[in-house]
């Protein structure tokens, strides 16, 4: 059967321009989800949310949209080395005094201005391994409420794609066993579609549809982000993800938002806890 979670990270107002690109895309994927009945989630940029937080309104009350965050400003959570075959290109993380606040501030805006509870977060740019290597984020992420992370988008090479056989995993190892990571594979779709051409959507949806195959064929998590302004772009009626989501529900693949992910994960990671300790006490009489 298989799973597909679609995260759009909003990020336009604030991180890379003006204008009303946010609003357009905001309009055209609420439409879109609901004419298709498939959740999502979006992860907001403090700073776009500020910037227009009337355009995120009809979305709080939607029951397919799953509202989290992205960081106040862009700022990246570890350094990336980016080797993409032809250059190398390094961009530094911020201290965890900076990611501390881009986050606490963040969460601090989506309550006061939408009334959401923000537990999850997809870590700008995304990073080789997630956050394995880097307990010490994960703590401040853990202290600032976050409980599912979306920061493992990038292979060896700091590059894409990342392959499907990468599944959702706890930081267990790294003392955070209840912080679940999403991952994101394949490629991020603006990379992707930059290297196509933007006004190759067949193209596009072409190379994204293995992945939806080999989810459906192997019963697993396809974990796909797009984001506001690079999902309109060339596309205003959004038709190659409306194409790349009829897909995968020809593939009968099950949607969910990331925080129902998250929760079906803690059930089932409770359910196998209370299994554990049942047999455990039935192999001591
Ligand atoms: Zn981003």
């Amino acid at each position: 059967m298989g799973t597909m979670l679609i995260g759009y990270d909003v990020e336009w107002r604030g991180a890379r321009g003006d204008g009303d690109v946010t609003e357009r895309f905001l309009d055209r994927v609420q439409e879109l989800h609901n004419r298709l009945g498939i959740p999502a989630t979006l992860f907001i940029l403090g700073q776009t949310l500020e910037r227009c937080p009337q355009a995120f309104q009809p979305l709080v009350d939607d029951p397919l949209f799953d509202l989290q965050q992205h960081t106040y400003s862009h700022q990246l959570l570890k350094t990336v080395y980016i080797e993409d075959g032809g250059r190398v290109q390094v961009i530094r993380g911020a201290d965890l005094d900076t990611i501390r606040w881009e986050v606490h501030l963040t969460n601090d805006l989506l309550r006061d201005l939408l009334g959401v509870e923000c537990i999850g977060l997809t870590g700008p740019w995304c990073y080789y391994r997630g956050l394995r290597d880097r307990p010490d984020i994960l703590q401040v992420l853990w202290e600032e409420g976050i409980r599912f992370t979306r920061t493992d988008g990038r292979n060896e090479h700091d590059y894409h794609p990342v392959p499907l056989d990468l599944q959702p995993y706890w930081y267990e190892h790294v003392g955070f066993p209840e912080m679940l990571e999403l991952t994101i594979h394949g490629w991020h779709d603006c990379v992707l579609r930059d290297s196509l051409g933007w006004q190759d959507l067949d193209g596009y949806v072409e190379s994204v549809k293995p992945y939806i195959g080999r989810a459906a064929s192997e019963n697993k998590l396809f974990s796909y982000v797009q984001h506001d302004w690079s999902s309109i772009q060339e596309d205003p009626e959004m038709k190659a993800t409306e194409a790349l989501l009829r897909y995968a529900q020809e593939r009968q693949l099950t949607f969910m938002s990331c925080r129902e992910y998250y929760e079906l994960a803690c059930s089932m990671r409770e359910h196998r806890e209370a299994t554990t300790s049942v047999l455990r006490r039935e192999a001591s009489r």
